[in-house]
């Protein structure tokens, strides 16, 4: 009889193991939940809170007067109706450019699900219908302002992920973003690793030079893209604390390789003390499997990679909790 409850204690393990190893695995709302409202609106944040993610993303362009605001673009034409709003204010390329417009114009602007521009017709035609979208830009402050609110008044803990977007473009237009982003995010209190905050961004030499010059403490995501690998993991990891590859850089990596030496690169990144965040997981596009599913299995189980950006935190979270 006394060895019935060890032999339960024993079952139960067994019993919870596949759910362990997901644990620690984070779910980051890519521009919100964008795969049902357009993105980077508050309300697509506010949906994205509800749906418990670990942490939610915001891209950061600077406005004419210095405000970080919150869109994915250094242009305005794919998610805003500025050429109707304000007709003759694009530069000779033809684009419409954030930098351009104050925050009281940006204001002014509707926001509605991406477009093609050549089209005109939605990115995701499946999506949030175009008709009747009317939404609004916001800043970066309004919208950790909100996060914080629902953190209070609903006891959860939901971290942010803004990104620095373009900061080679925005000192061409003679703006300093990254000091002025590091100022808003410490004054709402995120400055040191442990805060519930990760700054990412693409430009190498910028993310270097915010944790070296600008003296940054926050964890750091170091974004890459085709057609770079993951020769560079031991330059990152001198500054860095995660990178954030596309699915088809890991599908390229993985291509041809065994189960085995698929994880040499989880192996080499452990090693370096570096996160793998890969993006970006949408459940209505996922090119390279034939389902979602499949996907998820490819980057989570095999790859073991440590969290995506997702259009569908809901999804994510459920597939974590199966
Ligand atoms: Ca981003």
């Amino acid at each position: 009889m006394k060895f019935i409850p060890i032999f339960a204690l024993l079952l139960f393990c067994n019993c919870t193991m596949p759910k362990d190893q997901f644990a620690e695995k984070i779910v980051i709302a890519h521009r919100g939940a964008s795969g049902y409202l357009p993105e980077h609106t508050m309300e697509s944040k506010a949906m994205a809170f509800a749906m418990n993610p670990d942490y939610i993303e915001q891209d950061i362009v600077l406005s004419k007067d210095d405000v970080p605001i919150v869109i994915h673009d250094i242009f305005l034409e794919e998610v805003t109706n500025v050429k109707k709003v304000f007709p003759e204010r694009n530069r000779s390329d033809g684009r419409y450019y954030v930098i351009d417009f104050t925050l009281n114009e940006l204001k002014l602007l509707s926001v509605h699900e991406r477009i093609h521009l050549g089209t005109k017709k939605a990115v995701f035609p499946g999506r949030y219908p175009l008709e009747e979208s009317d939404f609004r830009l916001h800043t970066l402050s309004e919208e950790i302002s909100m996060i914080q609110g629902l953190n209070k008044s609903t006891g959860k803990n939901i971290g942010i992920y803004p990104e620095i977007k373009k900061p080679g473009f925005h000192k061409k237009n003679g703006k300093e973003i990254s000091s002025i982003v590091l100022k808003v995010l410490d004054s709402f209190g995120y400055s040191k690793k442990s805060d519930p905050c990760i700054l990412q961004c693409f430009d190498a030499v910028e993310l270097r030079r915010i944790r070296e010059e600008l003296d940054s403490d926050l964890f750091l995501t170091q974004l890459i893209e085709l057609p770079e690998g993951f020769e560079n993991l031991e330059i990152y990891s001198s500054y860095a604390d995660a990178i954030g590859p596309s699915i088809e850089q890991l599908i390229l990596y993985a291509h041809g390789k065994t189960e085995t030496e698929k994880k040499s690169l989880i192996e080499r990144c452990r090693g370096l003390n570096l996160k793998i965040h890969a993006y970006t997981f949408r459940a209505d596009e996922h090119p390279n499997f034939e389902t979602f599913e499949d996907l998820l299995n490819f980057s989570f189980k095999e790859m073991e990679i440590d969290g995506g950006f997702t259009d569908f935190p809901d999804v994510l979270k459920a597939y974590f909790k199966d």
